[in-house]
């Protein structure tokens, strides 16, 4: 895997993730005030379907990798020599946190990372703890892998 300078917005993987979250936190509102089970979970899968496809032309996926090890994400980002291992002991640290939980609960996960650029055209990455499409995960099992780190990020909190 070799690094190329980032042309992916973070700005763009942010909104992103906080419209499939939206949609998430919409899916279950409906369920919970008794709308149609398969029907919402039918049309949760076409918002986010509709989400990717919005946000997809805007994405270099060659900023985009994933790993089968935290470990593994770890040394990539540390061989790089790009970021301060200081600030990637600290994202792995949080990657950690969210894998804790997810292990607790039952799941498992990919590691994904995203080379971005800031507003001020800087190069910078966003990691993530990617688990196994499994539709519709509970509200609750969310929310505690969400929050399970010490300092959740602004993708965690939305
Ligand atoms: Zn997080």
């Amino acid at each position: 895997m070799k690094f190329q300078y980032p042309k992916t917005k973070l700005r763009d993987v942010i909104d992103f993730y906080k419209a499939r979250k939206a949609e998430f936190n919409l899916a279950h509102i409906r369920i919970e005030i008794g709308q149609n089970q398969k029907q919402t979970l039918e049309h949760y899968e076409k918002r986010i379907k509709h989400i990717n496809e919005e946000y997809f032309p805007f994405f270099d996926f060659k900023d985009f990798h994933i790993f089968k090890k935290l470990n593994d994400l770890e040394n990539f980002l540390l061989n790089l020599n790009i970021f301060t291992p200081t600030k990637i002991k600290k994202s792995i640290q949080h990657e950690k946190e969210h894998l804790k939980k997810i292990i607790e609960l039952g799941y498992s996960a990919n590691f994904g990372c995203i080379f971005t650029l800031t507003e001020k055209q800087k190069p910078s990455y966003v990691l993530m703890v990617v688990t196994p499409l499994d539709s519709l995960m509970s509200k609750e099992h969310r929310k505690k892998i969400d929050l399970a780190p010490k300092k959740p990020s602004l993708i965690d909190l939305c």
